[in-house]
């Protein structure tokens, strides 16, 4: 299969959408609920939510950033009808196990590709173990087109359904299409790693005055937030095709930076991922896990160097008061707690440089244990 020609057969306003979109043809909906990972961001319990769907969280592997397959099993109720599955960072899940129990409960597999579209594990490219897979293309994901998402679906029946309901969908009106063109150009020319803190707070603002697209929509119990029944904008759809040509580059480009991280990293202050026989993981990130994330973070932004801080909480960024309205309670997933305190990670995409690599390396082996 030539995956890169597929990607963008379905494409909707965010990767959220595309969840939201393969859910509905799937008949998945109220009363039903579907497993996800704690130590996620607020995007995949918003579909779910959207959708009318219970989310269940399912704890992290010990020291690791995907779901628990020894977890995974003790979640399951009579209601269940889905798992979600992360490769959070890049990093691939542990799939032979997860869909084995997929398969022994009759569970539709669908997987949030959102941090890699080609990252292998047991031999398989991610995105083809299950029902369908989604992607986004905003900031922080492989390939940067604005906000978009898409998704793969490898069943013929569902996916002409989820044509259907892709049809009923509207694209973006204009001003919104005007602002996502603009914010993709501020990125393009502006954003780059050693500009990452100022950068950050400038964003942050923008989006709290609503001048800038945000990636968390305030939750509400009632109707789906509009953004659900939208397709691509028509600006990143051209964008994520021109750069999906690429992808390959952005590949060896992250594959590179990954390999100078893991071999001349060795600071006793961070451990990095664990690394599996049967995985190649393709980084979105480099995550390492701190002693000290909130020192590890203030000294990083002293010097300029990017280091971000998700998930800083099980469902990013969500406070626990928060995170109880989607279906979180606090306490219940350690591993992910856990996780959430101690996890650094760092850039691998096409605009992080060898310099940029030398720096961060550089910083990370003057900090002390
Ligand atoms: C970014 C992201 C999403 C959602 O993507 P949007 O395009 O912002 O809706 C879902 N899951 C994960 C793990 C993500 O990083």
């Amino acid at each position: 299969m030539e995956l890169s020609s597929n990607f963008l057969d379905l494409t909707f306003y965010r990767g959220r959408v595309a969840l939201y979109a393969l859910l509905k043809a799937l008949g998945i909906g109220r009363g039903d609920e579907v497993l996800l990972q704690a130590f996620t961001c607020v995007a995949v319990p918003e579909s779910l939510v959207a959708a009318g769907v219970v989310p269940r969280y399912v704890d992290v592997e010990v020291g690791g950033y995907n779901l628990s397959p020894a977890a995974l099993e003790a979640a399951i109720t009579p209601a269940t009808r889905a798992i979600v599955v992360q490769h959070t960072f890049g990093i691939p899940a542990q799939m032979p196990q997860i869909a084995a129990v997929a398969a022994k409960h009759g569970l539709f597999l669908i997987e949030d590709c959102c941090h890699t579209l080609d990252s292998r594990v047991a031999g398989t490219t991610v995105g083809s173990w299950g029902i369908g897979a989604f992607y986004s293309y905003e900031w922080g994901k492989p390939v940067v087109a604005g906000v978009g998402g898409s998704l793969t679906v490898n069943d013929a029946r569902v996916k002409h359904r989820v044509e259907e309901i892709r049809r009923s969908m509207k694209k973006p009106g204009s001003a919104r299409q005007l602002r996502l063109g603009v914010q993709y150009l501020a990125h393009l020319f502006i954003y780059r790693p050693s500009w990452y803190w100022p950068i950050r707070s400038l964003y942050h603002h923008l989006g709290a005055i609503g001048a800038a697209e945000s990636n968390y929509n305030p939750l509400s119990a009632g109707e789906p937030a509009a953004d659900f029944s939208l397709q691509m904008a028509d600006v990143v759809q051209r964008r994520a095709e021109h750069k999906l040509r690429r992808l390959h580059e952005i590949t060896a480009h992250s594959i590179a930076i990954t390999a100078r991280y893991a071999a001349e990293i060795r600071s006793g202050a961070v451990i990095h991922p664990e690394r599996r026989t049967d995985a190649v993981p393709v980084f979105a990130r480099y995550p390492l896990r701190a002693g000290d994330k909130a020192a590890l973070l203030a000294a990083a932004k002293q010097c300029g160097v990017e280091l971000a801080e998700w998930y800083a909480t099980p469902v990013h960024p969500l406070s626990s008061a928060e995170a109880a309205r989607v279906g979180y309670q606090a306490g219940s997933c350690p591993e992910a707690e856990k996780r959430c305190r101690e996890v650094v990670s760092l850039p691998t995409h096409r605009k992080v440089t060898k310099r940029d690599v030398s720096r961060a390396i550089d910083f990370l082996n003057r900090q002390l244990p």
